[in-house]
């Protein structure tokens, strides 16, 4: 208690605002802590000390607490975790713009990602001037809200596949380009997936030259090689890595399948899916992963993603006790007569997709299990079943169910994006001098991850959700959704 106790005096003693720095120290008592790092909790109770966004102490159990002027938070019966974070966010998917055209039902997304956890995005598309609005209300507590990292638009082909992308075909306006969106405030660059691979290569030379991270889709004529080789810092959804896998990566990447007497459209899509997973190759799969951890390539599965698609119709019955919070907009785009990702759910169709989530999960597996680094992503926006915060427990999960530990599923959420960001100094642990994001669990994760769903309260910069607030924050959430 010394350093406490010491801390104490110098509030009283500095002029002005001392009554107001003791208002925000916080102590949460009598809790278990979880090290995400070791993958086990500490060997005993704790009460973790908070002043104003910080830790600044974590001390064993002491049922005194000698200064009146300290908001205590009754932890016992709790585990605590770093707040999460999704590292593949799209609250302002430019899929859906033209849903909701006026924007204006886009905030109500943002406190669900704190509601249930989620302290951190990573936007992963969108325009960088509703990010910095975001960034403006959540600081301002106008809004309940994640800190955002956020790359600004899509870069794509010269024929973008969505709306406020970034075209780009001429090797010349690669560093114009680059340029003007690191001075618009993008915090990195995200590549998709038309992007011509010669521009693709310029961009990464000129993005490493300047050291700024570009990450995203593998464009369609690149190897998951080539883009770990080019320096892509993270690469999303699995793209292109079972044709890498394939022992005819050349045919399929030439689009030179050799389809017989096949000529429906649909007979082709299944044929060329099956022909990618019966010729996986263990030993080019072996290689690649090489590849990844040389150079320092992170992956974001997204396996959430590919599930509750490949799922959809079994899933939406378990989800839609969850659409009620949803702005109107998202809940209509995710009807599958109104939904991209929706279309043509032929039972031939659904029985491939169904595969693929079987062949990433083992791809998962192994990627971990050789040290590659991933990060849990949920894709949420236009997707279906991709819930704001909420997903990013049914992403932890299926990690669990793809062979990693719970303790390896919430690193992906924690350590590994403050190891990425390398911010591991403020962020991703529970520890002194770290961002006070914090989330109170009723049981242990390290022993079922489900567990990270059964949230008691939620910390946030050091302003504190308990369980009540959580309850009336989401029926704020619900009533304006369906106002
Ligand atoms: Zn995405």
């Amino acid at each position: 208690m010394h350093k406490i106790a010491i801390l104490f005096v110098t509030f009283f003693l500095s002029l002005g605002c001392a009554e107001r720095e003791i208002d925000t120290m916080l102590v949460i008592k009598n809790v278990w802590v979880v090290d995400v790092k070791e993958g086990s909790l500490l060997e005993a109770k704790k009460d973790i000390w908070i002043k104003g966004d910080k830790i600044v102490e974590i001390e064993d159990h002491n049922e005194q607490t000698e200064n009146s002027n300290v908001k205590i938070i009754d932890g016992s019966g709790n585990y605590v975790i770093p707040g999460l974070w999704d590292m593949h966010a799209h609250p302002d998917d430019p899929e859906m713009w033209r849903m909701d055209p006026d924007g204006a039902s886009r905030d109500q997304l943002m406190p669900l990602f704190v509601l249930y956890g989620v302290t951190g995005i990573r936007d992963m598309a969108g325009s960088m001037e509703v990010i910095k609005k975001w960034r403006t209300k959540i600081k301002s507590k106008e809004l309940i809200g994640p800190d955002i990292v956020a790359c600004g638009p899509l870069i794509d082909g010269p024929n973008p596949m969505w709306d406020g992308s970034v075209g780009i075909a001429d090797l010349n306006r690669v560093k114009p380009m680059i340029d003007s969106l690191k001075n618009s405030g993008a915090d990195f660059l995200k590549i998709y997936s038309l992007l011509p691979d010669s521009i693709y290569f310029e961009l990464s030379k000129y993005a490493k030259q300047i050291d700024f991270p570009h990450v995203g889709h593998v464009p369609l004529t690149v190897s998951t090689a080539e883009a770990s080789i080019a320096g892509m810092k993270s690469q999303e959804h699995l793209l292109n890595l079972l044709i890498d896998c394939s022992t005819q990566a050349d045919r399929l990447y030439a689009k030179e399948v050799d389809y017989g007497n096949i000529t429906d459209t649909v007979d082709k899509y299944v044929y060329r899916n099956e022909l990618m997973l019966d010729t996986y190759d263990a030993g080019k799969a072996r290689a690649l992963y090489e590849t990844f951890v040389k150079n320092d390539t992170w992956h974001t599965p997204t396996i959430s993603m590919w599930y509750k698609n490949a799922y959809f119709e079994q899933e939406i019955v378990k989800d839609s006790i969850h659409f009620k919070y949803l702005p109107k907009y998202m809940r209509d785009y995710w009807k599958p007569k109104n939904n991209d990702h929706l279309q043509n759910r032929l039972p031939k169709i659904i029985a491939v997709k169904k595969k693929l989530v079987d062949a990433y999960k083992e791809l998962i597996g192994e990627m971990n299990d050789v040290g590659i680094g991933l990060l849990a992503g949920t894709d949420v926006g236009a997707n279906p079943l991709c819930f704001p915060g909420l997903s990013l427990h049914y992403e932890l999960q299926l990690l669990v169910e793809s062979g990693l530990t719970p303790a390896e599923a919430l690193r992906t959420a924690t350590l590994n994006p403050a190891l990425f960001f390398e911010k591991e100094a403020v962020q991703g642990s529970v520890g002194v001098g770290k961002l006070a994001d914090l989330v109170l669990l009723d049981a242990n994760p390290l022993e079922a991850i489900e567990n990270t769903k059964r949230i008691n309260a939620v910390v946030l910069k050091g302003e504190v959700f308990d369980f009540e607030r959580l309850q009336e924050e989401f029926a704020v959430v619900e009533r304006s959704v369906n106002r």
